[in-house]
């Protein structure tokens, strides 16, 4: 008769330490066979060979194999759709269960929902716990039990809550121990997934602390690097944040609240999936943004005439990551002066940011556009020419990204696509008929 073995499912959690599912299924007392699936249904949608994403995924497995080989694991990568992987799975194996972390996002949720299904026909239990967030999305609601559309008193009762009981960093994995692989079948290569390696320059996590502690005064200036770079290892899980929020409640009060829009995004999400593609805002799912195709290729191809704007889109397309202030004047430039469709914005961003993580982004386009939760009234609109003045008053960024003959505080060589004061009144216009119903 084959042991009955309990499977744990790698996905946005790539790392040993504190992690919540693995820790169960070794506690579980059953032998663990730890799985990745590069799943075609995510890969089929990237348009990059080079994705700098799939590389660091497949690094970060590489090094994970070699450290569950060291304590007697092995790890098995498949590529495959997820209910094919698991039919094979389960007559490779007697599973009895299957461990893994909750993902929130709509797609990870059906693609759960049928592995569920899977298992309940198999005769296994499906096991999904909360890990990469301090709250799950029912954890922080009003007091009538609905969710908060607000982030202001969402993040001071999150803040209430976590005071009350901090959460515990659990460094080591507990005993257990792990399922030999019936048969070593060899991992696909990059290649086999249809990529090639990026030889991007991966941020590494143990600089933060000094970074965290100046954060306050540091994180609105693009020239400097002021800020973490952790959102890459926030979004795969190689860095536990419970570690990194209890990190953030020593050093800065700033920095933990970002950490906590971070949730408040994770639970919008959760829901109102449906703002993945539409707005939060009722009054604006009907809007016809007006924009124009070519406008959009101009932005894209950072050739507005707008020096933070241009070099915010060069940083991003060359390195994976653009600096927070500078991603909102580069989406309310798109939205606003352009007044092209946000998803079109949505989508660059997603193919492009190493951070990409769909929440968010989703999140930070809707307030950018001023149509969707908290938003930013659509009245307010970013002044390209002056937010560079006074967050790259010396020009450092935009040096480092536009070629040094561009004139960045003169005449520039390009001409602006579009005038402030023409596209302000414009975008106050298209706003306002839209909300009058006009
Ligand atoms: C249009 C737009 C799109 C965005 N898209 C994404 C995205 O795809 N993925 C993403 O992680 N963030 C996104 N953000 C939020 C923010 O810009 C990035 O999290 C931040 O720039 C990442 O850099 P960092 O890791 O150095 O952040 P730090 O400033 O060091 O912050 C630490 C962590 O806190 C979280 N965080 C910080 N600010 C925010 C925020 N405003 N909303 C949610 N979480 C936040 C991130 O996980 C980040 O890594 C977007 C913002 C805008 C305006």
């Amino acid at each position: 008769m084959r042991e009955k073995i309990a499977i744990f499912w790698f996905r946005r959690d790539l790392r040993l330490d504190d992690n919540s599912a693995l820790a169960a299924a070794l506690k579980s007392g059953l032998p663990v066979l730890p799985v990745f699936i590069f799943d075609p249904n995510i890969l089929e949608k990237l348009k990059l060979k080079d994705d700098r994403r799939i590389t660091f995924i497949y690094k970060t497995l590489t090094h994970l194999a070699e450290t569950l080989k060291n304590r007697g694991g092995t790890l098995r990568i498949f590529h495959g759709r997820p209910a094919d992987v698991y039919a094979r799975l389960f007559d490779e194996y007697d599973i009895a269960a299957v461990f893994c972390n909750e993902d929130y996002e709509p797609y990870a949720r059906d693609r759960d929902t049928a592995i569920t299904k899977l298992c309940q026909t198999r005769g296994a239990e499906f096991i999904a716990l909360k890990d990469h967030v301090i709250f799950a999305p029912h954890e922080v609601l009003k007091d009538d039990g609905t969710p908060y559309n607000v982030f202001t008193p969402y993040s001071r009762r999150w803040l209430e809550r976590f005071e009350h009981s901090l959460p515990a960093y659990v460094p080591t994995l507990p005993a257990g121990r792990f399922a030999g692989a019936a048969q070593n079948a060899g991992y696909p290569t990059l290649g086999d997934l249809g990529f090639t390696e990026n030889s991007f320059e991966i941020p590494q996590i143990g600089v933060a602390d000094a970074l965290i502690e100046n954060y306050a005064a540091t994180r609105d200036i693009p020239g400097i690097r002021g800020t973490s770079r952790l959102g890459l290892h926030l979004r795969f899980g190689t860095i536990s944040i419970r570690a990194l929020a209890l990190r953030a409640r020593a050093l800065s009060a700033k920095f933990l609240a970002e950490l906590i829009w971070r949730e408040f995004y994770q639970m919008i999400i959760w829901y109102y999936p449906q703002t993945t593609k539409e707005a939060f805002r009722a009054q604006y799912r009907k809007l016809r943004w007006p924009g124009s195709e070519t406008d959009f290729k101009k932005w894209a191809a950072a050739e507005t005439g707008y020096p933070l704007v241009d070099a915010g889109i060069r940083e991003l397309v060359e390195t994976g990551f653009m600096h927070n202030r500078v991603r909102m004047v580069v989406a309310s430039f798109l939205t606003k002066h352009l007044l092209c469709d946000w998803r079109w914005g949505e989508h660059f961003f997603a193919q492009h940011l190493l951070d990409f993580e769909l929440a968010s982004n989703v999140g930070g386009w809707q307030w950018s556009a001023g149509i969707g939760v908290d938003a930013a009234p659509y009245f307010r609109i970013f002044n390209p020419a002056e937010q560079q003045k006074r967050y790259d008053a010396e020009g450092e960024y935009v040096k480092r990204w536009l070629a040094s003959d561009d004139d960045f505080f003169g005449t520039p060589q390009r001409e602006p696509m579009i005038d402030h004061r023409f596209a302000r009144e414009r975008c106050l216009r298209f706003f306002m008929g839209a909300t009058s119903g006009k």
